[in-house]
């Protein structure tokens, strides 16, 4: 569970002080990492049921939330898919109906953005003015999608992604492991549920290696070859490269960050199987490769085999390494 940093969010505290100071009708919480949705919004309303206060997360109160079991907390859609007005007309008709215990009762609807048109539309009132004692959440990764007329009637709240440190340390928690934590909050782009796939995936650790590997030995166009027909590239070929191009991404920048800071590189933990790339790849270099490896993952998506776009794409970064030296 993430329930740590998500307690610690800037998010999190907005909407304490409101639990203090009376909810409003309706929340769009917004992120950019969808897959924390489910668990942000448990936590929010474990801080206007908990017994003792803000989201104890140990009380009956708290665990009723945590496993979904509390009559009063309605969670729709957490099987993602598209919010039919049907779903929504049910919404309108069952919040009359008051509370099964104590005078809170809350909905939340997850990727509230794949609501219809109409959907939305029929959520508006209710929205405006719900039952006494209603409040309704809808989560997003996508709030274009959610309709002005909806985004008018709610308080939106957006959830920061999250810092190194803070990934990080919840990745410890989770792992216990300083390599996996130090690896997943590098390759987590600031999100929790991203580095908290990669920390459960050893899977990782091979791939960094790989690539560090790579930048270090593959020096000519001879030893391209010799680099894709080794078992650790075979095997990223074979899970599909976009991993390899994660983590190659990730070392890149830091290379890159290392002539200026070596305090804000994410790779700390290999610092010094890095800095003496440093001499090798220059800062627009380092610019220019982690261009070409978002080209790289393009090609992928247009299904032209993976052997071709790794090959093509170490060939491009030894032509841009001596060009940009
Ligand atoms: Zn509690």
């Amino acid at each position: 569970m993430i329930y740590n940093a998500l307690k610690n969010s800037r998010a999190f505290k907005l909407f304490l002080n409101d639990v203090k100071k009376g909810l409003t009708h309706a929340y769009i919480i917004s992120t950019t990492d969808e897959d924390i949705l489910p668990d942000f919004f448990r936590l929010v309303a474990c801080a206007i049921f908990c017994e003792k206060s803000d989201a104890c997360l140990e009380c009956s109160e708290c665990k009723k939330i945590i496993d979904m079991v509390n009559p009063d907390v309605i969670e729709i859609n957490l099987e993602k898919a598209k919010i039919k007005v049907d779903a929504i007309k049910d919404l309108v008709s069952s919040a009359v109906i008051k509370p099964v215990n104590g005078v809170h009762k809350l909905y939340y609807i997850n990727c509230a953005d794949l609501m219809t048109r109409e959907a939305q539309n029929k959520l508006l009132k209710t929205l405006e003015e719900p039952p006494e004692g209603v409040t309704i959440f809808l989560g997003t990764a996508n709030t274009s999608a959610i309709l002005d007329t909806v985004k008018s009637r709610c308080r939106t709240v957006p959830i920061d992604r999250f810092d190194f440190e803070t990934v990080y340390r919840e990745m410890l928690e989770l792992t216990g492991d300083e390599n996996l934590s130090a690896i997943a909050a590098s390759c987590s782009e600031g999100k929790l549920s991203q580095a908290a796939k990669i920390a459960i995936n050893p899977d990782y650790i091979e791939s960094f290696n790989l690539a560090i590997d790579m930048l270090l030995k593959v020096k000519r166009s001879s030893d391209i070859l010799g680099f894709i027909s080794s078992e650790g590239a075979k095997k990223e070929i074979e899970r599909g490269l976009e991993q390899f191009l994660t983590v190659l991404s990730v070392l890149l920048r830091d290379v890159l960050i290392l002539n200026f800071d070596d305090e804000l590189i994410l790779s700390k933990h290999v610092l010094s199987k890095i800095a003496p790339l440093k001499s090798d790849i220059s800062v627009v270099a380092a610019g220019k490769c982690i261009f070409e490896i978002n080209r790289a993952r393009a090609k992928l998506k247009q299904n032209i085999p993976k052997e071709v776009v790794l090959e093509r794409l170490l060939f491009t970064i030894l032509e841009v390494k001596y060009r940009c030296r």
